[in-house]
């Protein structure tokens, strides 16, 4: 399953480059439209960003998925629910500590 994320990752990743390219000063799209592009540049590179992050924890996450503290909190060191990884199978710590550290 993680690695199917991790393909869907890369694909999104991928789409997002060819998304966030500098936008050139073409007088032809207007002052309106280019600003549009800016914003939606800007809003794919954050989004491109975010990508990034998760495909390089997806990544550091496989070869552990079969170790036995896969799965473990890395706060508390106990179970994080099976939903949670699920949900999220990069998660190194429960909810309740997530939410701890968060803070
Ligand atoms: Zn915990």
């Amino acid at each position: 399953m993680i690695e199917a994320d991790i393909i869907q990752l890369q694909e999104d990743i991928s789409g997002l480059e060819a998304m966030t390219q500098p936008i050139s000063p073409d007088n032809a799209i207007g002052r309106l439209s280019r600003m549009d592009a800016i914003n939606t540049r800007s809003a794919n590179q954050t989004a491109l960003n975010a990508a990034r992050v998760r495909l390089v924890k997806l990544t550091k996450t496989l070869p552990k998925i079969d170790s036995a503290e896969y799965g473990e909190c890395d706060e508390c060191l106990s179970e994080i629910p099976f939903a949670r990884l699920m949900l999220v199978p990069e998660s190194e710590y429960c909810v309740t500590c997530s939410e701890k550290l968060a803070e």
